[in-house]
């Protein structure tokens, strides 16, 4: 049988095909693995019978996002607040399998309330949509709520007040994975020193939850070499199965 190139390729799947070969992925061969992670994302395992409206929160005991974002309010808890427009509280699906944690927002992100949607943002849509996902279906937060000025690092007092409400959205989700997005995320959630480039690709656990380390879409913006796009989609890849093993 002749095989199709791909332009004989129905025009979705030729796009993507040639964006997975343009982030650096080597290995896709047609195998059941392979295809796994291709697949098209399942609906979202809900409890049989239940409309997805009444659903119960996911943990009984955790606030819900709701609530949380109630308890966070008009916070001035620490010296970030003086310079924010928005509090960028967190966007996406509430019982998300998969969760994304960054730095903090940055100027667009500050100036919408929500978390990466600057340059930054894309990329990170990008490599959302490279594991058969969209943006809606996972849940994107980051480790301080308020922007940092001149996009410094959050410092270590920012991040001690800051970090409650990040771990109580954890409860709230308990995706099936967590995703840190560069060094300083990575760093919180890990409790530890070391730096992305040696955690990266390698699983952790915070709160009984799998957490994989990568690079943060914006490090990829400036060093964006096939060996680091490769890294990032082993990460992702790694999440994604996770994630399916899950279900
Ligand atoms: N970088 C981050 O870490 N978070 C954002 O929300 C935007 C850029």
């Amino acid at each position: 049988m002749p095989r199709a190139g791909v332009g004989q390729l129905p025009a979705e799947l030729a796009e993507w095909l040639r964006y997975l070969k343009e982030i650096g992925v080597r290995d896709l061969r047609f195998t059941p693995g392979a295809l796994a992670q291709a697949a098209p994302p399942k609906p979202p395992s809900r409890r049989p019978g239940v409309p997805a409206q009444e659903e119960p929160p996911v943990s009984e005991t955790a606030q819900s996002l709701d609530q949380i974002r109630e308890e966070l309010g008009e916070c001035t808890r620490c010296k970030l607040a003086a310079g924010r427009k928005n509090i960028v509280f967190g966007v996406g699906n509430p019982r998300a399998k998969l969760m994304f944690v960054g730095e903090g927002p940055g100027a667009e992100e500050d100036a919408r309330g929500e978390p990466f949607v600057g340059r930054a943002g894309k990329k990170l849509d990008e490599m959302i949509q490279a594991i058969g996902l969209q943006r809606s279906e996972v849940y994107i937060a980051n480790i301080v709520k308020c922007r940092p000025p001149d996009n410094r690092d959050p410092q270590p007092d920012e991040v001690s007040t800051c970090s409650p409400f990040l771990y109580k959205q954890i409860e709230a989700i308990r995706p099936a994975v967590i995703v840190t997005l560069g060094s300083p995320a990575t760093k919180t959630l890990l409790e530890t020193k070391v730096g992305i480039t040696k955690l990266r690709g390698t699983w952790h656990e915070v709160r009984g939850i799998p957490l994989m380390p990568t690079f943060h879409p914006a490090y990829l913006l400036r060093a964006y070499t096939v060996e680091n796009r490769t890294r990032v989609w082993e990460d992702l890849k790694a999440a994604r199965a996770r994630m399916d093993q899950a279900q």
